[in-house]
């Protein structure tokens, strides 16, 4: 398994208390599967990619992504592993204003420190990958909703990840862009091998994944009823 969380536990302080927003969560996920997390505002989604994020270390339970064991990392190690191992896509692009589309992506690379030259082979690909191509020279505002998601789902690509996280990808866009951008999803986790994970409280993007898991007051449960068997497919 690419990603997987063994019994983690994650808790905020919440005054005199302490508020439980993922509660003994398991999930494995692998090479080349698309997972979506879905339930509710508050249900504990964005605490749950968080902590696959090694964003946020949990009270107890262990992490485990591309095969180094995150639970015992060093904080400098786990800022490698996320930077290395993991692509982030959170809801908002927070594409930077001053910069052209093929410098998004290459922005990455350097933080990374990889050499420009591959950087821009690499970036090119993925823009052409997700369909924009034709607007590298653009800055953000020059781009529709959906078109930066889609550079925002192209710079988490840049470092070749294994694992890729996705927050309410579809919130800002209508229903159709919602539905390219799920099914660009899709097209990328199979042709890179990556284990995706996307939540969402959006049902109908639920089309194009393999599993589906539900999430409830900081439990992960069964696949969703209704719509399980699109595993199988
Ligand atoms: P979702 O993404 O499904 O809306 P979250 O993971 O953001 O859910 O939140 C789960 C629960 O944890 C909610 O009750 C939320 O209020 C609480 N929570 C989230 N982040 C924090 C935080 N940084 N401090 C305290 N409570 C938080
Ligand atoms: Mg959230």
């Amino acid at each position: 398994m690419t990603l997987k969380l063994t019994d983690v536990v994650l808790t905020y302080p919440d005054g005199d208390r302490t508020l439980t927003a993922l509660d003994h969560v398991g999930l494995a996920v692998a090479p080349g599967e698309f997972t979506a997390v879905v339930g509710p505002s508050g249900s504990g989604k964005s605490s749950l990619l968080a902590v696959a994020a090694t964003l946020i270390a949990p009270a107890s339970g262990d992490v485990s992504v591309a095969g180094h064991d995150v639970s015992t990392a060093s904080p400098a190690t786990r800022t490698r592993i996320r930077r290395d191992n993991i692509g982030i896509v959170f809801q908002q692009a927070n594409l930077l204003s001053s910069l052209t589309t093929l410098e998004q992506l290459l922005v990455m690379a350097h933080l990374a420190g990889r050499p420009v030259r591959d950087a821009a082979v690499r970036a090119r690909e993925l823009l052409h990958a997700v369909g924009l191509a034709d607007k590298e020279r653009r800055r953000p505002h020059e781009l529709s909703g959906g078109e930066r998601q889609r550079v925002n789902i192209a710079r988490a690509l840049m470092n070749s990840p294994e694992v890729l996280l996705v927050d309410e990808p579809t919130s800002a866009l209508d229903h159709r862009r919602g539905e390219q951008i799920v099914s660009l999803l899709a097209d990328l986790t199979k042709e890179n091998g990556l284990a995706t994970v996307m939540v969402t409280h959006d049902l109908a993007a639920l089309s194009a994944v393999d599993t589906v898991l539900a999430m409830a007051d900081g439990r992960l449960t069964a696949e969703v009823p209704a719509i399980s068997g699109r595993a199988a497919r």
